[in-house]
């Protein structure tokens, strides 16, 4: 499972290695925790959440990912009980063996938040008094931090070749129509071409066309190092 802060980072971030994990024949998840409500320049916040959220079911589709929306609001994800008791629902509910999660020193306030949410879940999801709908997970699933947005401060310790799957995550992020559309509006930049040069300095770090980048996030209990990417 992957835990992306806005509707689009998980597609940015990690959408080749779900990608490759679905090829080999694993469930994927992605929990998505705000609306990105705040995500567009044009109409209003209800109308820009409602049209975020089609775009990343679309896109999950691609995959057969499931989503876990938990739909709190953009720009101001807070690490309070409501949401952790929604993501340790969507753990206990999807039961991951590996989350990817966002880094603690991302750029972005939401990402940060989500990032130590995923870890307090991760925790939550295994206490038996910390009641949510789902039975309590029996195992601590293994957390690993995805590169930061634009790589910037990100120093990977593992990367996974998405060559092969690097199609699939092209289609998912072109399913963010009005990220691309704003974007190039507000930035100049297009989304395509930023994924292209981000997967392409990994792959050139990894000796690959195209990678992503992953670091381990060292918490307690761990899992062996060799158990945290078990793709070929
Ligand atoms: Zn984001």
């Amino acid at each position: 499972m992957a835990v992306g802060a806005h509707p689009d980072d998980i597609e940015i971030l990690a959408a080749g290695t779900l990608a490759k994990y679905r090829q080999q024949g694993h469930e994927v998840a992605m929990c998505i925790l705000t609306d990105g409500s705040l995500g567009s320049d044009t109409g209003s916040s209800e109308q820009t959440a409602q049209i975020r959220r089609s775009e990343a079911q679309e896109s999950a589709a691609i995959i057969g990912a499931g989503i876990y929306w938990i739909g709190r609001p953009d720009g101001f994800l807070t690490d309070d009980r409501d949401t952790r008791s929604l993501v340790a629902e969507s753990l206990r509910d999807f039961a991951p063996d590996l989350v990817l999660a966002h880094s603690p020193n991302d750029y972005h306030p939401d990402h940060r938040c989500a990032g130590l949410i995923t870890l307090a879940c991760r925790q939550l999801a295994t206490a038996p008094l910390f009641e949510t709908q789902s039975p309590t997970l029996e195992r601590t699933p293994q957390v690993v931090y995805m590169d930061n947005l634009a790589l910037i401060g990100s120093a990977p310790e593992q990367w996974v070749d998405i060559s092969e799957t690097i199609e699939a995550k092209r289609q998912m992020l072109r399913c963010h129509r009005s990220q691309n559309e704003w974007m190039r509006r507000s930035e100049g930049i297009d989304y395509l071409d930023f994924l292209e040069k981000q997967s392409s300095i990994r792959g050139l770090q990894c000796g690959v066309e195209h990678a992503e980048g992953f670091r381990r996030a060292h918490v307690f209990p761990a899992s062996p190092a060799d158990l945290i990417f078990d793709l070929k």
